[in-house]
């Protein structure tokens, strides 16, 4: 069993693009928000399927949601209607709200492609603004638009026109933005840039000079949406309009499957101007919708808010020594650390744990929002005491 084991994660290693720097521990298993390898070791999971699991592991609404579509429709072009999708995306506009319209993708780096597009066709002009340490995907145009340069610059040139200015910087950013900019496109928490939150009514002023400017909004809430940071969305604690709001990870229960929410500023799109030969696809629209149900007929958003703060309090007035600051909002927390961050991730592992970096000195837990209190504090606690012996 174990040699097996160890045999396939060689084989897995060998013809593995490379591209990926795998730990050293084969999942088999899930369930809520626990993992479990081949020798039936249990983790508690603060990876969260790299946020794609707010649900937890194999929820049962969403595998009933699956099963039921699987009997009737696996694929549907949106060149044919579909009651499915109709349903998803009435359902999801309006979980949105004032979201009249949206555009159904495959996965973030897609859904930020999208809006790119949709950005320029409607406004008409070339250019963009995005935040430094700000992360969008790693397609060509969502790369363009992330900050980090070890991403970038094997693949320049990238999109001409991309400014990046530095995050919570109200002035940085009007100082660049004029009448070239088609949008700004911001993540409301900054994820794989470290668990920066954006502060209290920047994102308000921004929306605010975007519409002074005549330049759109996006909001890329790949990582931050689906209750992760206490409401349905994060934009939804600021009472902001976003123009373009970029969805994926867990909007369908870890299916892949991304979105784009269209808002009254963006003028009609013409026929051909975007197409996806999976978007809208009747599996994930299913999973999608018994997402949205779940979400909104539990209490599992306003435990994220309530778990996260109780959490976010306890570490603010005992941060550990080993730990510089800690930030995030809901289940999105970071813990920025005193030295790198990868001798802390396989500590935790060894110890049943399993977390995420952010950069190469935070420590990122975006556990799954079923979490039981116990696991989370569990997680925590050994995360204290990992920090304290590390450094
Ligand atoms: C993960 C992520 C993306 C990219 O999503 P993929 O599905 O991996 O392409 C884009 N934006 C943000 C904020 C993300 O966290």
């Amino acid at each position: 069993m174990v040699t097996s084991m160890i045999d396939l994660m060689e084989r897995e290693q060998a013809r593995s693009s490379g591209v990926y720097l795998k730990r050293d521990l084969q999942i088999v298993r899930g369930e809520g928000a626990a993992l479990y390898d081949a020798a039936g070791c249990r983790y508690i999971d603060c990876v969260g399927g790299q946020g794609a699991a707010n649900l937890g592991h194999n929820h049962p609404a969403v595998i009933a949601a699956i099963q039921r579509q699987l009997n009737d429709l696996i694929s549907c072009p949106e060149l044919f209607h579909n009651p499915i999708r109709a349903r998803y995306q009435d359902e999801l506009c309006r979980a949105a709200t004032n979201m009249p319209r949206v555009f159904l993708c495959s996965s973030g780096a897609e859904a930020v492609e999208a809006a790119l597009k949709f950005a320029r066709l409607a406004t008409r002009r070339p250019n963009f603004i995005a935040a430094m340490r700000g992360f969008h995907g790693r397609t060509m145009g969502a790369l363009s638009v992330t900050w980090e340069k070890t991403y970038r610059e094997p693949f320049e040139p990238l999109l001409p026109g991309v400014r990046h200015v530095p995050y919570n910087n109200l002035e940085r950013l009007t100082e660049a933005l004029d009448d070239t900019i088609a949008a700004v496109i911001l993540e409301p928490i900054q994820g794989e840039g470290g668990v920066h939150p954006a502060q209290p009514g920047y994102l308000a002023e921004v929306q605010r000079l975007c519409h002074e400017r005549g330049a759109l909004l996006i909001l890329d809430e790949v990582q931050t949406g689906f209750g992760r940071t206490g409401s349905l969305f994060a934009y939804q604690h600021d009472g902001i309009q976003p123009d373009l709001v970029c969805l994926a990870k867990s909007i369908a229960g870890g299916l892949p499957m991304g979105a784009i929410l269209i808002g009254e500023r963006v003028g009609p799109l013409p026929p051909a101007a975007h197409g996806s030969t999976f978007g809208g696809g009747p599996v994930a629209c299913a999973a999608a919708l018994a997402v949205l149900e779940v979400l909104q007929t539990t209490d599992l958003i306003e435990r994220a808010a309530r778990l996260g703060a109780a959490v976010l309090d306890h570490l603010h007035t005992n941060r550990p020594a080993g730990v510089r600051e800690v930030r995030g909002r809901g289940l999105m927390i970071g813990l920025e650390l005193r030295g790198k961050v990868a001798p802390v991730l396989r500590a935790l592992q060894t110890r049943g744990v399993l977390a995420l970096p952010a950069g190469s000195t935070v420590l990122r837990l975006l556990p799954p929002l079923v979490i039981s209190e116990d696991d989370f504090w569990q997680a925590v606690h050994t995360i204290e005491e990992v920090v304290n012996d590390a450094f």
